[in-house]
This record gives C-alpha cells, structure tokens and sequence, in this order.
C-alpha cells in the first residue's frame, strides 16, 4: 500500500504483496470529514436502535446470504490484498465472521434482551431486572492480518445491540476495508448505521479523537497504549485486543505425530502473522530430538505459492520482514542454530520468507519475548511441568497457549496455571473458532473480551432497574430513624447469622413498617 495526493484527495493504492502488483486505488477519508461520520452516526443511532432485535436481524440474514453468494469473490479479495492462500482466506478469515453473524443471529434476542435477577428478602416487595442498552457510535479500527473477521465481527456485536459503527480498517488491507463496505451497503443496512473511512494512522488518531461512544481496537500494543491514553481523557470505554506470543508445550507423552503438524501449521499458518500463532514451541527433552526431526519433516514439506494448492502465502506487510530479520539476526549472533529455512542474508527479495525453525536460543532473547509475526519459530527443550508453566508465562504476553498430552489432568492442571486469555489442549489457536468462548488476551495482550454473551453486551450500557408497586408511603430505612437502630440491629443479626431467626426477623421487620406510621 502506498499514499499519494490526486488533487486534493489522497489515495491509498493497493499492492497485492504476493506478486507486487498495483491491484487498486481507494479514495482516503479527509480528517475533516470526522465531525460527519459522528453526525451521520448519531441521527442513524435514532432509527437503528429503537428497531427490534428481530427487524435488525433481518439486515444481519441478509448480510450472510450475500456471503454465501459472493463467497468465492470476497476469498480472491482477501487472497491479493494480503497475499495469503485461498483456502485460509475462506477457512480463517470468511468462515469464523459467517458463524459469528449465525451465532449471533440466534443468541442475540436471548443475551440482550432484559433479564430478571433475584431480589434478597431485605428489600421486600421489589422486582430487578437488567436491560442493555446501546451506547451509541462505535469505533472499529481494525488490523491486516485477518481483515475480514476482525473488522466484521466486532461491527455485527455492535450493531446487533442497536449502536451504530464507523470502521477504520487496516490501511495495508484497504480492498477488504472496501469489500466490507459494500457488503454492508447491499445488505442494505440503513445509511449512517455503518460507515467505513479508509486511511492510515492518523485518520485512525481523528475518528479516536473524535469521542466516539466506544472503542473496540485490534492491531499492535503500541497502538494499543495510544489509542488508550486518548480514550482516557474522555472517559470512552474500550475493548484492546492486542499481541501475543504463545506457547505451545508437547509434553513426551503426547501424540508426537499429531504435535508436529500442529506445530507447522500454528506456526507457519498466514505466513505466521497470527496474534494467535504458535510463537514458542517448548518441548520435553525426553522427546525433543525426535520431535524436532518430525517437525522438520512436516515443515519442509509445505509448498509456498500464490495458487489454490499453496500451503503458505506471502507475507503482507513489507515492515513486517525487517521485523523477522531483527529477530533472527540477534539470536543467530547469539548462537541460535537454523533447522529449518535460510540466513537472512540469503533471503530472496519479494514476500515470501522463508518457513524458519530455530534451536539452541535462550530465554531472554527477542526471538521469545517479542511479538514476531512472521515464519519464525524457536523450540526449546523443558524438564519439568513447572519449568515448562514458567518459560510459557515468562514473557508480558498472554493470548493463547496450548498444552500437548495424553493425561487430561496433566493438561488442565497446567492450563490452570498458564496466565492466558485461552488455552487449547491437543490442538491449536482453535477457541476462537468457537463463538460461544470469549475472546481476549491477559497481560500486555489485552485488555477486556468479545465474543459469547459477553461480546454482545460490552457494547451495551448494562443498566439495573428496580421496580416497587409505590404502594406503602414509605420505605423502613427512609427518614425519621427515631426508635429504628435497635430494630434493625435486631433484624439484620437474626437475618444474617448462620442459623437464621425468622420469628424474630419478623417481628423486627413488622415494627420498623409500624415504626413508619
Ligand atoms: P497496528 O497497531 O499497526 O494497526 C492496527 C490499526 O490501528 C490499523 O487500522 C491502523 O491504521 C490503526 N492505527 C495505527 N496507529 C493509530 C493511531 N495512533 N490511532 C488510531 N489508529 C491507529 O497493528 P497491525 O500491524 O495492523 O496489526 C498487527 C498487530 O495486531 C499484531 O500485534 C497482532 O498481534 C495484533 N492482533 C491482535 C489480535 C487480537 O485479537 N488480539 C488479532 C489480530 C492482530
């Protein structure tokens, strides 16, 4: 992607990164046109969240069977804007924002409409319930890697509780950015309930500044600390779905076969650019020359390419390769040994990097405590669980993890201790594939979750209503207090104790009603 000025409207062309070539133009949002979006947004608010959860559904039904329809375009797009492969634009990036438009097309009526919450004796005569209501215009402002589904699927949580959205995407992705628009446009969904404004960085900075209701923020945790310090000064709550570093442990009892290829693929799936991706591969020294001649097998075995038979695409995000180099540099100096891949001074031009397997490398080097995104992986070997616990949360981040052994206590006793948004056991990054689990990071990863009940309903002001009758002219803790202490004294011990004293419980509570007379 590059920015150059037509006039006095910047453009965004779009480079597809496997082949090099310029694919498209897209025109970028003026700054000044911030304070409109805001504007649009709020008059569509009005419509849009006094409909009913069915009416909109009916929008979000439409909205997926255009998919459906159009499925094999929307995966081409994802394919040349990020240069990954065919089959994981339709498998990770097309399927997971469908089954989040079905999940939430059956669970939404049920999650957000108004619950009923028991009420404790004391308050007598009263009924509470919770409702959600909308906060208003969102702000998306979403990443490259997966540009379909991170953008698309905080949109429809927030939608479906009746806000409205603008979406910033990714400036390196800014066809699907388009793809997305138009999708929402045909679907039909009314004018200002969605708006999309394409640019980089600072148009992100605007519509941030521009005091949008909520933020829900994807990409880097540098940004992530930015957009939270100016979220701060006006109080708008956010949701920070941020970088990770995750651990995978193969324990020696585990089913090696089926370790190794999940390590290949977690590692080196999208060109390793996954929050999610397997980044550290820590294995039980009992097993570790084996397993690494197995995964050494399966990792030579991939085909990179751009057709639909390619195991692994190409990279998406040119900066991205220095930031693989930085790694493997600093720990090939620090005598970290090539399994798999070339020298960095090997490497050939274009974006496709090398499928990189590591050993001998240390704890403390970047290539284990940085985020990598890319096809760069370390393994190391471990002795123990509590060596393993501890190389796996010895870093500031904590997406996900996952655990490989046979003995299901092993495994979630280990679970337990791993400071993780998720952890999957015997397979990888899968839990986000379920959108009934909540999605989100520990740590530096993150800040609050989405998706399940829960991924609805930050979107949502949750407001707690009590409801009286208004019948009795006054409440027994209301004014004058004249004669109440020793009542109450006497009410809430017999209340409150471990065996509870109802005869005195009543007589109390009927004084303090006469007491009111
Ligand atoms: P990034 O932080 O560079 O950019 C993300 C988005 O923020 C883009 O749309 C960008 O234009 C915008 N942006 C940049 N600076 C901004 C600013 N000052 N104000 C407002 N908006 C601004 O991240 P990226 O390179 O696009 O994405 C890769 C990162 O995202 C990785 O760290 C990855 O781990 C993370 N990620 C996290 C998750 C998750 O769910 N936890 C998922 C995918 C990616």
């Amino acid at each position: 992607m590059n920015v150059h000025s037509a006039g006095q409207v910047q453009k965004l062309t779009v480079i597809a990164p496997a082949t090099g070539d310029v694919i498209a133009e897209i025109e970028e949002t003026p700054v000044h046109e911030v304070p409109l979006f805001y504007q649009k947004g709020k008059e569509a608010f009005i419509v849009w969240s006094s409909l009913s959860l069915s009416e909109r559904m009916a929008y979000f039904k439409k909205l997926k069977q255009l998919m459906v329809d159009e499925m094999d375009q929307i995966a081409r797009t994802i394919s040349d804007d990020t240069g990954k492969v065919l089959t994981e634009a339709i498998v990770a990036d097309i399927m997971p924002t469908l089954d989040a438009i079905d999940h939430i097309i059956k669970h939404a009526e049920k999650v957000l409409r108004r619950q009923k919450v028991k009420t404790p004796l004391l308050l007598l005569g009263k009924k509470s319930f919770i409702e959600y209501m909308p906060r208003g215009v969102v702000l998306v402002i979403s990443p490259w890697n997966y540009p379909l589904q991170l953008a698309m699927v905080p949109m429809i949580s927030a939608l479906a509780g009746g806000n409205t959205v603008i979406l910033k995407p990714s400036e390196v992705t800014p066809l699907v950015g388009k793809c997305i628009e138009d999708l929402f446009k045909r679907a039909g969904f009314p004018e200002g309930t969605f708006q999309v404004a394409h640019g980089g960085k600072e148009v992100g900075a605007a519509f941030t500044a521009g005091k949008p209701d909520y933020i829900f923020f994807t990409g880097s945790v540098r940004t992530g600390k930015i957009i939270q310090q100016q979220a701060a000064k006006d109080l708008i709550p956010t949701t920070l779905e941020l970088g990770g570093k995750d651990p995978m442990i193969v324990f020696g009892d585990a089913n090696l076969e089926r370790a190794a290829k999940a390590a290949s693929w977690g590692a080196f799936t999208n060109s390793g650019q996954v929050c999610m991706s397997a980044e550290r591969l820590y294995v039980e020294r009992t097993v570790y020359d084996q397993f690494l001649e197995m995964l050494k097998k399966e990792v030579n075995s991939l085909k990179q390419g751009t057709d639909e038979n390619a195991d692994v695409g190409s990279m998406t995000f040119p900066a991205q390769k220095s930031v693989v180099k930085e790694q493997l540099d600093e720990a090939l100096e620090r005598g970290a040994r090539l399994e798999t891949g070339l020298m960095p001074f090997e490497w050939q031009e274009g974006m496709f990097l090398p499928l990189t397997v590591v050993t001998n490398v240390e704890q403390n080097m970047k290539i284990i405590q940085e985020e990598t995104f890319g096809p760069l992986l370390p393994v190391v070997p471990f002795d123990n669980e509590s060596e393993a616990v501890s190389f796996a949360n010895g870093t500031v981040f904590g997406l996900n993890a996952s655990i490989w052994t046979k003995d299901k206590q092993k495994a979630r006793r280990v679970a337990s201790k791993l400071v993780s948004g998720a952890v999957v056991i015997n397979d990888v990054i899968i839990t986000v594939a379920n959108h009934g689990l909540p999605f989100g990071g520990t740590k530096e990863s993150g800040i609050g979750r989405y998706h399940a009940e829960g991924g609805l309903r930050i979107f949502c002001h949750e407001k707690a209503i009590m409801e009286d009758l208004g019948l009795m002219n006054a409440e027994i803790q209301w004014y004058p207090y004249k004669g109440k202490y020793p009542l109450f004294l006497n009410l809430f011990k017999s209340y409150f104790s471990d065996k509870r004293d109802w005869l005195s419980f009543a007589k109390n509570y009927l004084a303090l009603l006469r007491s009111n007379k």
